[in-house]
């Protein structure tokens, strides 16, 4: 009893708290299957492992703040042009963002846009990528208020340090001037340090006005275009769909 009180205690000061958690499980199982020594050893590192791996990606996903969670396999593909099913599906072994690809999803209102962004957003995260999500309007924000305020600070610092951030609803809302070069500047930061899925109701001829600078825009969108794939996304609102299914 003492050597196994005393292992308890060993665990908690090296911090190895998968160990801990299934330590009687691990030694019953062994004890019933006469495992080797070798082989329970092997058992340990993989259980401290593996719930070292969960709980990273549990933090990971609450620090992408994603506003819901939403998945790829979830997604009708029938419903929507633009986008097919096996496309998608390739697109879930991450390799783009290994590649530092960007994804520019654009179609109407409802389409499913954010739920795309968010799906790839979330596949990432479960891969090990670290993922920031922000709409456009909090993401100027935070660039604006990144020098006074200490939470904006921390969150820009996040996404400059991921792997995959995801703007979504770029087009919703005119954005002032300052508000579009600080805009420029973060992308211009990025530009194949990181990849970046951004969702917007506008083509890019809009862009411009919605940012109020010509020359920026073309420059913003040279990045922004350099490495990526883009989906034109056509077809009938998904809300507008179920709100009538639902009549
Ligand atoms: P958008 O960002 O293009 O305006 P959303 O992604 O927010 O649209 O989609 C609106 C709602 O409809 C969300 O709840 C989303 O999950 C759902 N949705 C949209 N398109 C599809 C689809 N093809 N399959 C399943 N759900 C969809
Ligand atoms: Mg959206």
């Amino acid at each position: 009893m003492k050597a196994y009180e005393q292992t308890l205690n060993f665990l908690k000061t090296l911090n190895l708290k998968g160990i801990a958690t299934s330590l009687d499980e691990m030694i019953n199982e062994a004890e019933i299957k006469k495992t080797s020594y070798i082989s329970f050893l092997n058992t340990i590192f993989t259980t401290e492992i593996s719930y070292r791996v969960k709980r990273r990606v549990e933090r990971h996903m609450v620090g992408a703040h994603f506003p819901v969670i939403k998945r790829i396999d979830d997604f009708e593909f029938g419903l929507v042009k633009g986008l097919g099913q096996s496309e998608a599906v390739n697109l879930l072994d991450c390799r783009w963002i290994d590649n530092r690809e960007n994804l520019l999803f654009f179609g109407p209102p409802g389409i499913g846009k954010t739920h795309l962004a968010i799906g790839f957003g979330v596949a990432a995260v479960e891969k090990g990528y670290k993922v920031c999500f922000e709409r456009i309007t909090n993401l100027v924000k935070l660039l604006k208020t990144a020098e006074i305020q200490k939470t904006s600070e921390y969150r820009i610092r996040r996404i400059m340090k991921s792997n995959l951030v995801i703007i979504d609803e770029i087009g919703y809302t005119p954005i002032e001037k300052r508000e579009a070069n600080l805009f420029f500047s973060l992308i211009s930061e990025m530009y194949e340090k990181l990849s970046i899925v951004i969702t917007s109701n506008k083509s890019f001829d809009a862009w411009a006005e919605m940012m109020g600078d010509s020359i920026m825009t073309t420059a913003l969108l040279d990045r922004l275009l350099h490495h990526a794939r883009i989906f034109n996304l056509d077809g009938e609102s998904y809300r507008i769909k179920n709100q009538r299914k639902e009549v």
